[in-house]
């Protein structure tokens, strides 16, 4: 199994190259924020609950999270393969991941990480608040706090990475499919 964290800022291009890379290597994608989204459609208990912090771009809590995202895993262990977007987000993730794999006898094979400058984040979320409907997008003092929550909580999992020889960073700015390619290059050499 290739398992690909992919990884970045909010607005750094993640849901766009998952569903690029899924299709490329046959892989199952898993965005924790589609999920929740789902929830919060379809009005589920998981979906009012996360609500209230997605719409001040705060984090959800761990447990809950964590909980989802083991089940969808589960579920899909026929498949070649994951590629996360949006999870883990914190050490305590990703830690759990690290022993969902080891328990379905598989590991995350590369932490993938977009890396893209603050101000291009910002006018990508902007832009992508025109079209998306998403509440977390339209207002700028809430992006402003994801991109604050993913430097305070999430920006250490590079380290946590590093550590196991597993993190690689590429550059995310630039045509969508020069950045595909990029990310190519490293799923091919793992
Ligand atoms: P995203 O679609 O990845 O930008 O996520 C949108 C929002 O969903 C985030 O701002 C969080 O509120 C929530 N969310 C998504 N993934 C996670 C996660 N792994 N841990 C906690 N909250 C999450």
């Amino acid at each position: 199994m290739k398992n690909i964290v992919l990884f970045g800022p909010p607005g750094a291009g993640k849901g766009t190259q998952a569903e690029i890379i899924k299709d490329s290597y046959n892989l199952f994608h898993i965005s924790t924020g589609d999920v929740f989204r789902y929830n919060i459609k379809n009005n589920t208990s998981l979906g009012i609950l996360a609500k209230q912090y997605m719409d001040k771009g705060e984090l959800v809590p761990d447990e809950v999270t964590i909980e989802m995202l083991n089940k969808v895993v589960i579920n899909n262990l026929d498949s070649n393969g994951f590629i996360f977007d949006g999870f883990p987000r914190t050490t305590s993730q990703a830690i759990s991941l690290d022993k969902l794999m080891t328990s379905n006898n598989t590991n995350i094979s590369a932490m993938i990480a977009l890396e893209v400058d603050d101000s291009i984040l910002i006018s990508r979320l902007i832009k992508r608040g025109q079209t998306s409907g998403r509440a977390d997008d339209s207002n700028e003092a809430i992006i402003k706090n994801r991109i604050n929550e993913y430097y305070k909580k999430t920006a250490i999992l590079k380290e946590y990475y590093q550590e196991k020889d597993r993190y690689f960073g590429i550059n995310g700015e630039g045509q969508i499919e020069e950045i595909s390619l990029r990310l190519k290059q490293v799923i091919d050499s793992l």
